[in-house]
């Protein structure tokens, strides 16, 4: 980064590019499903997102057809931007606006009860649906709930037969939080685009990727301006960011980064088996690095409940940033984590469960 900002801090992206741009779009391709093709930058989640969900509705509208509803789960989370917001579940936090988010049709994730009603559901309404966006595997703000691969692989295979454009939002997923490099790398189906920013980084700099495939790229590859994609953001692209990326994308490229993940999903598990028959406690669920812990709370579930605030007062106190969704804790650790570090979360843990 400080080389960077030496050489060229900045440059607008529409008319220009620069090596680090070009660098971090071909490493990051080759790491993806090879179905993704081409890299569109922003600077954050929700940009990666409305990205995206602009690519899908302009795809359509480019061919002159009419598709204007997106698919999503419920209890999702996008993002904080009308578009992002539109297509999460609707909740506190979007209450104040949703009169003014756009229709979405909303679905249950896919279980092996479900699988089939959802799919008919798909197919009643294939001729108007743009795309199907959703976090694989986890879902995250809403309180890390976890859903099996096999039926999400079916969910997007129907789509694909329908005709209906796929979104995995890999921004909470993505660069090894799942266990693999990305959560899609336990699908068969692939998705036809992607979008990623935490991570990207390392913490370091705002960055937000969303990725297609090459024929939606070729939607927008006209003589015609007007089938153009015209999205820009002041930091598209930011050279420092791209660098900080490049440096992270090496780091994670590492033989020891892998070894970290797996050492920390083994320890999780070994606490999950350790506490997950505690009476306090309702469900402990884990996806490779991401573990969480939900406390019985027979009262008052949401976000605002008092165990929160007492979950979180408590963990601060221990110097331990756990912020609760409602009842429900979560460790995401960075894979630099040592594992005394890990060791001393999980015994404050207990000790919780003694308190609350
Ligand atoms: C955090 C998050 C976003 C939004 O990203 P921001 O950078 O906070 O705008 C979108 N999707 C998922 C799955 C996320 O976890």
């Amino acid at each position: 980064m400080y080389a960077q900002l030496q050489t060229l801090e900045h440059a607008i992206f529409a008319g220009f590019t620069h090596l680090g741009a070009v660098d971090l779009a071909e490493k990051i391709i080759s790491i993806l499903p090879s179905k993704q093709r081409k890299v569109f930058y922003s600077d954050n989640g929700s940009t990666a997102v409305e990205v995206a969900l602009k690519m899908s509705l302009q795809f359509w509208n480019n061919q002159n057809q009419k598709r204007l509803k997106i698919l999503a789960f419920e209890n999702a989370y996008h993002g904080d931007t009308f578009g992002a917001m539109a297509v999460s579940g609707r909740s506190a936090f979007t209450a104040p606006f949703d009169a003014l988010l756009f229709d979405v049709i909303f679905i249950p994730t896919p279980n092996v009860n479900n699988i089939e009603d959802i799919k008919s559901h798909i197919t009643h309404h294939k001729s108007d649906i743009a795309c199907f966006i959703f976090e694989p595997l986890v879902q995250g703000a809403s309180g890390m709930l976890m859903y099996e691969a096999l039926y999400l692989d079916e969910l997007i295979a129907h789509c694909h037969n329908q005709n209906i454009l796929t979104i995995a939002d890999e921004v909470m997923t993505g660069f090894g939080r799942t266990g693999k490099l990305f959560a899609t790398d336990y699908l068969k189906h692939k998705p036809d685009m992607m979008c990623f920013s935490k991570g990207i980084t390392g913490g370091t700099m705002p960055l937000g990727l969303t990725t297609c495939s090459q024929p939606i790229y070729d939607a927008f590859l006209s003589n015609d301006k007007l089938k153009t994609l015209f999205h820009g953001h002041s930091f598209t692209a930011n050279p420092v960011a791209c660098a900080a990326a490049l440096a992270s994308f090496d780091l994670l490229m590492q033989p020891q980064t892998m070894q970290h993940i797996s050492r920390i999903t083994a320890q999780h598990h070994a606490f999950k088996l350790k506490i997950q028959q505690h009476p306090k406690l309702k469900n402990v669920r884990q996806t490779g690095t991401i573990l969480a812990i939900e406390w019985q709370n027979n009262t008052d579930t949401s976000y605002f409940s008092d165990l929160r605030t007492q979950l979180y007062n408590f963990f601060i106190s221990k110097n331990i940033i756990l912020r609760p969704l409602g009842n429900i804790i979560y460790i995401l650790p960075p894979y630099c984590i040592s594992e005394s570090d890990l060791a001393y979360i999980y015994q404050q843990i207990e000790e919780a469960l003694e308190i609350f």
